[in-house]
């Protein structure tokens, strides 16, 4: 008799075998390729095949196709002996690289596709009933990203503030940046630049502090409090301004102009009174918004309100990178092109002029193939190519090749041809 799993995993790693001999190009492997080191999770084991280098694309592509991984990774690292221990490596530089991850992105669609994975039964559940397994009773649930295009969404919108953080306020030039759907829920952004390869942790942290508005002071950003007449005024950044100052006129903007009156009574440190003065001058004080103020234009909105709406503003405009990733310079990231073993997907790379019109549900497909007939045990609704499927629940369907793939991937759904 077949382990249910192992069936699963069996048609998953033929597939990717497949992919690996036909599909897949070495021309996105990594710049100074034989000075990065190389992992690789393999799918029978939970063990990373490490400190893996190679001096040509060919012999790559040997191993890779000898092996068949379920994620294939390279160093951002450069390094003299990639295949030395640890501490023996010989660390030449790093690129720059951020991670937006949306599970660092507060969407507001995760509950509708929460999904936990039984580590005993590999059954799939959208409903943990407390933390529990419906299925088999075991404590050992795995929570797991369901692919949603809200998320994705979300997510693509960061890297894009992303990239206007690294070419409008750092000056690095489009052709240094290269940008990647990860496979997964995500996008990585990697700075190749002769630059910006020395640069240590702490510099690094510095960027990084930057990008996530840490320990920015306002008043330092244009927020200054002037003494005219009987009254203190606001004098505040303008849309026009560049970096930070800048940014904090834009994220009062947009919030004042998105806020309801609850969301701004919500906002702590800002009183009721001054909430309603603020909705009630709402159209003023955006009015003014465009070259000069908002700030400072309506009576009795005073220097701690704004401080409060510029706080805010702040934490609107910070970059949702994911600061230990950028901060690491022995990181391993996913392989251009290569494929993701959590959705079957591949990790695209995408010039950062087309990144507005990327869609990874279509553009990620790696199977675009065939058709599959699985036996689903529980998956919510998604989308992937052009189709809508799901939700199932303890039933056999035939799916596009890449959707039942997908499905195997998760743990979802079984082989349905093969006995078990
Ligand atoms: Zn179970
Ligand atoms: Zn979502």
């Amino acid at each position: 008799m077949l382990n249910v799993r192992e069936t699963g995993v069996n048609f998953i790693e033929r597939k990717f075998a497949e992919y690996y001999a036909d599909a897949f190009e070495t021309v996105s492997l990594p710049s100074s390729f034989t000075q990065r080191e190389f992992g690789f999770i393999p799918f029978t084991e939970k063990i990373m095949i490490r400190h893996k280098g190679f001096t040509a694309p060919e012999e790559f592509m040997t191993f890779i196709t000898s092996i068949t991984p379920a994620h294939a990774y390279y160093s951002a690292a450069y390094y003299e002996d990639p295949e030395a221990p640890m501490a023996k490596k010989g660390w030449i530089g790093s690129d720059l690289i951020f991670d937006i991850d949306s599970d660092h992105i507060p969407t507001p669609c995760k509950g509708e596709h929460d999904y936990w994975i039984c580590e005993d039964c590999s059954t799939g559940t959208s409903q943990s009933s407390q933390g529990n397994c419906p299925h088999c009773g075991s404590g050992k649930l795995r929570k797991e990203f369901w692919l949603c295009e809200t998320c994705l969404e979300l997510a693509k919108a960061e890297t894009l503030k992303l990239l206007d953080f690294l070419i409008t306020d750092f000056g690095f030039q489009q052709r240094e940046i290269k940008t990647y759907f990860s496979g997964h829920r995500g996008y990585h952004v990697h700075v190749d630049r002769e630059g910006v390869k020395s640069l240590d942790q702490a510099a690094r942290k510095e960027i990084v502090d930057y990008l996530l508005g840490t320990g920015l002071n306002i008043e330092f950003h244009g927020l200054k409090r002037t003494h005219r007449t009987a009254e203190w005024r606001s004098m505040g950044p303008t849309l026009s301004d560049s970096g930070w100052k800048g940014r904090i006129a834009k994220g009062v903007y947009d919030f004042l102009l998105s806020a309801t009156p609850q969301q701004l009574e919500d906002l702590e440190g800002l009183t009721k009174t001054a909430a309603r003065r603020v909705v009630n001058n709402r159209d003023r004080i955006l009015a003014g918004g465009g070259n000069s103020a908002p700030w400072g234009v309506v009576k009795g909105v005073g220097p701690k309100t704004w401080e409060t709406l510029a706080m805010n503003g702040v934490k609107k405009q910070a970059s949702m990178i994911d600061p230990v990733v950028t901060m690491d310079i022995h990181r391993l990231i996913r392989v251009p092109r290569s494929l993701h073993g959590k959705t079957g997907l591949k990790a695209v790379p995408i010039p950062i002029n087309f990144l507005e019109k990327f869609n990874p549900l279509t553009e990620a497909v790696a199977f675009p193939e065939g058709q599959l007939d699985v036996y689903v045990t529980e998956a919510p609704a998604f989308r992937l190519g052009s189709g809508v499927f799901g939700p199932y629940r303890r039933e056999r369907v035939e799916l596009p090749m890449a959707a039942g793939i997908y499905l195997l991937c998760k743990r979802a759904a079984k082989d349905a041809r093969r006995p078990s």
